[in-house]
């Protein structure tokens, strides 16, 4: 039987670019352009390789955001996953973590799955906690920060490197993975890739196609509150201590003034 792989890929606003809260004190993501958070291309370069290794596979990848969102699931696409399933609605305006992983959960049953692989974290939001309580919203093991994975005889096994000791963990399939920047290189779209991508299929869901109340999403049914925001203030020139023979002095004293010693 095929082993179905779904990918979880957030689309994020661009980390170069002016980044901005709007008015209700969300995320400005109109106004700046946006990709698919380079953490998640690590999610699906390992979806690549389980998928190489077995004898029948489908890789899935799935992301909630808007319209522009579909940019996230090309770039998978054409790095060499199978279909793409984008969930869009105008209520998820505001979503927090909760909702968001209550989104991709319906979405993930409706897709039908054996392994749910994430990112260790997003590059916006950066909480790193999306993929557990996917996890619990599923009711399958979790093995996350994964920094090497492997699928075999029905268990995703893989090792997460702490900073004393590493783990080698398993799990009994379906389960979900995250994984971590150390897993391997993501590999970048081939002109071959880029253009079979268009011809993949891309499948659209709102929040009515997955049994999901408006009141269970967007702010309104946010667990999490955004109180106030403040512009950080621009760059100083910081300080330049010249070495006179008092050079170590000055720096120690500098570093104790700022609390860093
Ligand atoms: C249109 C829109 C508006 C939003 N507005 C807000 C808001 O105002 N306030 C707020 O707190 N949150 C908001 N969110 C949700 C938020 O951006 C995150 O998706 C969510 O809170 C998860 O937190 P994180 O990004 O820190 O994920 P992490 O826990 O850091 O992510 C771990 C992994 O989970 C997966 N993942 C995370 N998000 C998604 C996604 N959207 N689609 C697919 N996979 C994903 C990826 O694999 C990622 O690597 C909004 C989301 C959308 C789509």
């Amino acid at each position: 039987m095929s082993l179905r792989i779904v990918v979880c890929v957030k689309y994020v606003p661009d980390a170069t670019g002016d980044r901005h809260f709007a008015e209700d004190l969300t995320v400005d993501r109109d106004d700046v352009d946006g990709l698919l958070s380079e953490l998640d291309e690590y999610a699906v370069e390992q979806a690549l390789q389980i998928a190489d290794g077995a004898d029948d596979a489908e890789i899935t990848v799935l992301t909630v955001g808007p319209e522009d969102a579909k940019d996230a699931l090309r770039k998978a696409l054409s790095m060499g996953a199978d279909k793409a399933v984008h969930v869009e609605d105008d209520d998820l305006h505001g979503t927090d973590v909760m909702g968001t992983s209550l989104v991709l959960a319906k979405a993930i049953e409706k897709t039908g799955y054996d392994l749910v692989i994430c990112g260790m974290a997003s590059t916006d939001g950066t909480m790193g906690v999306l993929p557990a309580i996917l996890a619990e919203r599923l009711g399958v093991p979790q093995v996350t920060l994964l920094s090497e994975v492997a699928v075999a005889d029905g268990l995703v096994k893989g090792r997460r490197d702490g900073d004393t000791a590493s783990e080698q963990l398993e799990a009994s399939l379906p389960a979900v993975v995250s994984v971590t920047d150390q897993s391997g290189e993501a590999r970048y779209p081939s002109f071959k890739g880029i253009m079979a991508a268009k011809k993949k299929p891309v499948q659209s869901w709102d929040l009515e196609d997955l049994e999901i109340d408006a009141d269970e999403v967007g702010l309104e049914g946010a667990w999490t509150a955004v109180d106030s925001a403040a512009e950080r203030p621009a760059r100083t020139a910081g300080t330049i201590v010249k070495d006179e023979g008092e050079g170590g002095k000055q720096l120690a004293e500098f570093l104790a003034g700022q609390k860093f010693i």
